[in-house]
């Protein structure tokens, strides 16, 4: 976790129920160097760590190598965890004999590293202490009981202490972490990592019981091993003492007994025969049965033949007292020395032939040896000595004699005369700086410690004495001991297993009750500010600890306080926001009041622009225009000076324009004609506005020209004057033509007047002969009605009859009556004549018209037309105008008659009559909901004689005719617009009366 190699590891924040806790994760490791060497270090820590582990007692070691291998699984997770754990257990094998260890061991990071990761448990110390509960020691006793098959104490004792081991060793690997945490950022620069309190005082809590109580549990197996040990060797000394000296004492004994026999002989002389012999077998046979350690007692002579010997004879009862002895090693070291001798093992002569030793005394006589008196003793009485020589009956104690041949023993699996040989499979060691030593069986495969030291025995060999090359050995296996020592462990390692786990238990609920009214203050205070604006913090935590409580109750005071300043702070910023909001929405009306600004301020620039544009085009598109004109046209200031003029005023000018602008008139023309010209500008500027005079103006061709100065001032931006705008039309062509037109007129009016003449001449004149017609048609008529009475009279065939009478009653009539028809037509026509004819020549006398009364008069005498129409006519309120009453009544009169003749028989009829005033005249108008003009009959009408419905409606086909001509005498103008089916309107317009000022 955390560490150089997770240089990009997520630091998550996450709160849980109020309790913010750190989550870091694992990532991919970043291998920098100082972390691939952090790796290295931990893993070669953890192999040396079990490589140097101190041995402890009964054959257990403290296996450092799982605290760097615990570091390593913190630090860089699980599967670097059990890199280390797989090399730092490998030592194992050697230091055991055995792999097992090693599934264990590596068992531990694996387990650490996967509940780290999985877990929401972050202590080392916690998950390993579950560890060996929930699989190292299952493991451990699996493996000894069923592989290794060693004895159960040795498996709890075994799965005991790795277990305090583990733990301890956990403990020492998180306080590391814990007062260590540059260890686990692999001394990257970072910033310092909180530790949780819970961690720092659990962490001290258990190393306050754990190092002390596993400290002292290692003194005390140290000293019971100790105690144990001296105990056992102590016994191995006492018994070896004992069983030395009550063999010396037994060999004094038998010594002293033999020497009385020794002195007897001296006294009888060993070559004595007869009588003294007898007395010498006497005496052998009475010390045999006297003293029954001797199995054989005899007295020999100087070359070695017993001359005295007890048992006597053979089972076969054949005499044995003379035997001889020389060839034994004893009686020749006894002929050498002189000095008592007593013999290594043998196989004694007589009956019966049995191992034992021999004890022989010399038999002196003035320093010469004479002979020896011998005994051959039984093994049995170093059997006795040695079973009553234990201190403990597990002590094999061994009488050996020079040659390594076995007297006696406690051992049953030794028989005398078997070779001794102590620690045939094994290796001796020295102990103490005494001579005992440990016989370790030697190592085979697979042979665990454990069963090497409980198969060990510990010897203690012992020389008996000068006179002898005897030695005693006294033997006891280490198995017993072992168990006790096994018991002895079992209870401290219990003991301290369950100091531990109630250490643990304590320490959980310790910190536990410790920190969590710290923690609850913490959760209580996150997020404080914000939860004093929402919520009354009531729930504060209690402790039994004064500062804890007192530090609570400087948070509840605090945060009283805080939340009064949070109440005020609320209220201000409340106010400021409800300030900011209106100052905002004044601020925002105001943007938007200036975007609107900007808005038409561009839209003005843009119009500006646009003008600007128009303004050039139209200036160019002006002095285009001015070019095209034919006429010259110029411009000037109020000085006279000429400011632009066309191509036409150039040409007339015959010089360009840039020899003209900025000249004045007395520049370009002669004195009289520039004095002319400037006067008639200086009035117009005086008197603002059109003027049109007449002159005559020299132009480029050399000859005078009669012109027409057409001018007109314009004003500047302010509405002042700024120049004039002149145009000058060369009028030479037109005054000839005017010239000519003038005589044309007067020839035309003239002719005119002629044809008038004519007119009335012919229509006058032809109304005698029509009346003539007319009356003779009605004297034709009378003249048939005649003939038809004068018939009615005669004598005629019916035939004659019928043809005359239908002749001059149908035939004549009906021709008569076309005829009558056709004159009153005809007369009608000439009367029409007649008046357009006197109209040409009825003078006209203009006046003010007041228009409302000629309508009411018309009005007044259509009466009847009306009502018979069933008509309603409206006339407005009309203006008057400059005409002849007479002949604008006549006007009126017949639109109006029009309008009731040529009304709609579909709806019924709406006159109306209204005026309007122009600048140039009045504008009367007669409107009808007639049957209408077609459009393209709207020209036609005003046409003499012309008719649209000749058949309908009476008329002559002049009315119109008439009007027009009127109107063009008063001065003004007639036309009409219509729809057909629709509506007709008729717009006259006269000239308004003069008004003067
Ligand atoms: P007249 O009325 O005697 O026929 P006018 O000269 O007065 O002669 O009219 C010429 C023609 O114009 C008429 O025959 C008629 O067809 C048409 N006309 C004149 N006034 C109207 C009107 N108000 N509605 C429809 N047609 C009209």
């Amino acid at each position: 976790m955390g560490g150089a190699l997770l240089k990009d590891n997520v630091v998550e924040v996450r709160v849980l129920m109020g309790e913010v806790r750190l989550v870091e994760h694992w990532r991919r490791p970043a291998y920098t160097v100082k972390s691939v060497l952090l790796l290295a270090i931990l893993v070669a820590a953890g192999f040396f760590g079990n490589y140097f582990a101190p041995g402890l007692f009964t054959g257990f070691n403290f296996l450092f190598g799982s605290i760097p291998v615990l570091l390593a699984v913190h630090i860089f997770g699980v599967r670097w965890g059990f890199v280390a754990g797989l090399v730092a257990s490998s030592w194992t094998i050697v230091l055991f004999g055995h792999p097992y260890a090693m599934v264990w061991l590596c068992c531990e990071p694996l387990f650490v590293g996967w509940l780290l990761s999985k877990s929401r448990l972050r202590n080392i110390f916690l998950c390993d202490a579950l560890y060996w509960p929930l699989l190292g020691a299952p493991l451990i006793w699996i493996f000894f009981q069923y592989v290794m098959h060693v004895s159960i104490l040795g498996t709890i004792a075994a799965m005991l202490m790795y277990w305090v081991i583990g733990i301890t060793n956990a403990l020492i690997a998180s306080l590391l972490l814990t007062y260590l945490p540059r260890l686990s950022t692999a001394g990257e620069q970072e910033t310092q990592r909180s530790i949780p309190i819970h961690l720092l005082i659990f962490n001290l809590l258990m190393a306050i019981v754990v190092f002390p109580s596993v400290i002292v549990m290692i003194l005390n197996g140290k000293d019971a091993e100790q105690r144990h040990l001296d105990e056992m060797l102590g016994s191995i000394d006492d018994s070896s003492r004992i069983a030395l000296y009550e063999t010396k004492l037994k060999l004094q004994k038998q010594q002293a007994v033999l020497s009385e026999l020794m002195h007897l002989s001296e006294q009888l002389e060993v070559k004595a025969s007869g009588e003294q012999f007898n007395h010498l077998q006497m005496a052998v046979e009475l010390l045999q049965k006297s003293y029954a350690d001797f199995q054989a007692i005899y007295v020999g002579d100087v070359n070695g033949n017993s001359i005295a010997r007890f048992p006597s004879r053979d089972k076969h009862g054949r005499s044995i007292i003379r035997m001889d002895y020389s060839d034994r090693e004893y009686f020749k070291v006894l002929k050498e020395t002189h000095s008592p001798v007593i013999s290594n093992m043998l196989v004694t002569r007589g009956a019966p032939a049995i191992p034992g030793v021999v004890i022989a005394m010399p038999i002196l006589s003035n320093g010469s040896l004479q002979g020896y008196a011998a005994a051959s003793v039984k093994t049995d009485v170093f059997s006795d000595i040695l079973m009553k020589a234990r201190i403990n009956p597990q002590h094999l104690l061994t009488l050996v004699d020079g040659t390594g041949k076995v007297i006696a023993s406690t051992n049953n699996a030794l028989a005398p005369l078997d070779t001794f040989a102590s620690c045939a499979k094994g290796t001796m060691t020295r102990v103490t700086s005494g001579s005992i030593y440990r016989c370790m069986p030697n190592q085979t495969a697979l042979m665990p410690l454990w069963q090497r030291a409980q198969k060990s025995s510990y010897i203690l060999t012992s020389p008996l004495a000068n006179e002898t090359s005897w030695s005693i050995s006294v033997e006891t296996p280490f198995a017993p001991y072992q168990r006790l020592l096994f018991k002895e462990h079992i209870k401290s390692l219990l003991t301290v297993l369950s100091l531990n786990m109630l250490a643990l238990v304590t320490s959980l609920s310790i910190t536990r009750r410790l920190t969590a009214p710290l923690r609850r203050l913490s959760q209580v205070t996150t997020d404080l500010p914000d939860r004093l604006l929402h919520e009354n913090v009531k729930a504060w935590p209690k402790s039994r600890v004064t500062e804890i409580d007192q530090l609570i109750d400087n948070f509840r005071v605090m945060s009283a306080a805080l939340r009064q300043k949070f109440q005020e702070i609320t209220q201000v910023n409340e106010n400021l926001e409800l300030r900011v909001e209106e100052r905002t929405k004044e601020i925002t009306l105001a943007n938007e009041e200036l975007q609107r600004e900007i808005a038409e301020r561009k839209l003005t620039e843009r119009q500006r622009d646009y003008l600007t544009d128009e303004l050039v085009s139209h200036v160019q598109f002006l002095q285009t225009l001015i070019n095209t004109m034919p006429n010259p046209v110029y411009y000037k200031d109020l000085a006279g000076r000429y400011q632009g003029c066309n191509r036409a005023f150039e040409e007339c000018l015959g010089i360009s324009r840039l020899e003209i602008v900025g000249k004045s008139v007395n520049d370009l023309f002669p004195p009289t004609m520039a004095w002319e010209y400037d006067k008639s500008d200086q009035e117009l500027f005086k008197r603002p506005g059109v003027q049109v005079c007449e002159s005559q103006m020299h132009f480029a061709d050399g000859q005078p020209h009669a012109v027409i100065f057409y001018k007109a001032t314009y004003q500047d931006i302010q509405g002042q004057t700024a120049g004039l705008v002149g145009t000058i039309v060369d009028i030479s062509e037109r005054k000839k033509a005017e010239t000519e037109r003038d005589h044309l007129m007067v020839e035309l009016k003239q002719k005119n007047k002629e044809l008038e003449g004519i007119v009335y001449v012919a229509s006058h004149d032809l109304r005698s002969p029509l009346v003539n017609v007319q009356g003779f048609s009605r004297k034709l008529g009378k003249s048939c009605s005649d003939l038809i009475k004068i018939m009615a009279d005669l004598e005629m065939d019916e035939a004659t009859r019928a043809m005359v009478e239908s002749i001059a009653s149908e035939n004549i009539p009906k021709a008569l009556k076309y005829i009558t028809g056709s004159v009153e037509k005809m007369d009608g026509l000439l009367s029409g004549l007649l008046r357009l004819s006197r109209l040409g020549r009825a003078a006209i006398c203009f006046d003010t018209i007041d228009m409302n009364s000629i309508l009411a008069k018309i009005v007044a005498s259509m009466a009847y037309q009306i009502e018979t129409a069933g008509a309603r006519v409206e006339v407005g309120q009309l203006g008057p105008c400059l005409a002849d009453g007479e002949q604008v009544t006549q006007i009126f009169s017949n639109l109006l008659d029009n309008a009731i003749k040529y009304r709609s028989p579909e709806r019924p009829l709406f006159v109306k009559v209204s005026s309007e005033e122009f600048p140039e005249g009045i504008r009367y108008c007669v409107e009808d909901n007639g049957i209408g003009i077609p459009r393209d009959q709207q020209d036609k009408i005003w046409e003499v004689f012309q008719r649209l419905n000749p058949y309908e409606t009476q008329g002559e086909g002049l009315g119109l005719t008439l009007a027009r001509r009127i109107v063009d005498r008063l001065g003004g103008s007639i036309w009409v617009e219509s729809e057909i089916g629709i509506e007709c309107r008729f717009y006259v317009v006269l000239p308004k009366p003069y008004v003067p000022d």
